[in-house]
């Protein structure tokens, strides 16, 4: 999901911005629709592929990344919703809230795209540490919303297919556009 810029050095943030992005897959790479693989080791590997996956999201600039969009099919989210990165390894999410919530939603992998999608506004989630120390809490708003996009990710899915079927023509019809002219315009952003 977007994330505001902030007051740094906007040539600065461009250029990390830059780099960030070119690690990151976009629609139409195969990777973004399989389904990732359950994480059996926590080892140094795996600690270090969410330290880039956190610096990665913190240059797009995103609120959340998930594996595959920085092409590893493993099930690893991170996510920063109040400036305190966190990761949750084989994220299982039930217990939806009957309430759901529409919202627009971004997401780095679907550049220059918003899109509305409705998803309940908490849910339960359980999985484990980069130590394999299980966790289970409740999240809600938008670390329930940033979390179940990211879980999407993992399943091949994309917000492209959360979304009202005329929201989803609009998008890709923006999409060829933006490929036309070039390159996403704006700031794009995401999860
Ligand atoms: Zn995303």
């Amino acid at each position: 999901m977007p994330r505001q810029a902030d007051t740094k050095d906007e040539a600065q943030l461009a250029a990390r911005r830059e780099e960030a992005r070119r690690h990151i897959r976009v629609v139409g790479d195969p990777v973004l629709r399989e389904r990732a693989r359950e994480v059996t080791a926590f080892d140094r590997d795996l600690a270090k592929l969410a330290r880039r996956m956190v610096r990665v999201m913190h240059d797009a600039p995103g609120i959340g990344l998930a594996a595959p969009q920085v092409g590893v099919l493993r099930r690893l989210i991170v996510y920063d919703v109040s400036d305190d990165p966190r990761v949750v390894v084989n994220p299982v999410l039930s217990e939806p809230s009957a309430e759901t919530e529409v919202m627009e939603e971004g997401c780095l992998s679907v550049p220059g795209v918003t899109v509305p999608v409705e998803r309940p506004v908490a849910v339960r989630v359980q999985g484990a540490d980069l130590e394999g120390r299980p966790l289970d809490f409740r999240a809600e708003g938008l670390e329930a919303r940033v979390i179940q996009h990211e879980v999407d990710h993992l399943d091949g899915v994309l917000i492209l297919e959360r979304t009202t079927r005329s929201a989803r023509a609009a998008a890709l019809r923006q999409l060829r556009e933006q490929e036309e002219g070039g390159g996403p315009r704006g700031p794009g952003g995401g999860l």
